[in-house]
């Protein structure tokens, strides 16, 4: 258990507010990063709101993962915009997201990391600290995943008041929805009532 005591937590601060599990590590990182995003009309507000508040995931998610730091991980307004924009990259290449321009997102294309010698070979590792800590790990997780196959299974919640990401461990790689109950079956509802109300109109 690391010293902020969040180690120990089944999924990250942030995916934690959606009730889900957590993506295998490394990816539960990613997948945390993505699910600041909230969902304003449920009420979860966005942890990249400010600087504070981003800086306290940062630190949260950072112990979640033990992995231990010095410092602040999002110190201004600059650090803030680089991290909305990484989480904003890493969403546009979602599966079932759709592609957004890349203006946003086109200084983020090179993050510094550093390819250094370990026990079974090479290693991946941030080359920054603060902001650039908190995205090299988030850049690598992705990349790992990219290689294992993992990254296909991680989806954002087909209910457009939802965002939540949510890992698929189905065989088939089927699931739309984080959970079955609470958005799968609002949108069904809905759509059944949209039928039905547009019967009774004919
Ligand atoms: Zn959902």
């Amino acid at each position: 258990v690391s010293d902020a005591g969040t180690a120990d937590l089944p999924s990250g601060p942030a995916t934690a507010r959606f009730d889900l599990e957590a993506a295998p590590a490394p990816l539960g990182f990613v997948q945390d990063l993505l699910n600041t995003r909230g969902a304003l009309r449920s009420g979860i507000p966005d942890l990249l709101a400010s600087v504070t508040a981003a800086d306290r995931w940062a630190q949260q998610a950072l112990g979640w993962i033990d992995i231990s730091h010095s410092g602040g991980l999002c110190r201004d307004e600059k650090d803030l915009r680089a991290l909305v924009a990484y989480r904003e990259h890493l969403r546009s290449r979602l599966i079932g997201v759709a592609r957004q321009p890349s203006t946003q997102t086109a200084s983020l294309e090179d993050v510094p990391v550093l390819l250094t010698p370990d026990d079974e070979g090479w290693a991946l590792k941030p080359a920054q600290k603060g902001v650039g800590l908190v995205i090299g790990i988030a850049a690598i997780a992705a990349y790992e995943s990219g290689c294992n196959g993992t990254w296909e299974r991680l989806k954002e919640c087909a209910n457009p008041q939802c965002h939540s990401v949510f890992f698929d461990r189905s065989r088939n790689n089927t699931r739309v929805w984080h959970s079955l109950s609470k958005c799968g079956n609002a949108i069904n509802l809905r759509n059944s009532r949209q039928r039905r109300a547009s019967t009774d109109t004919r």
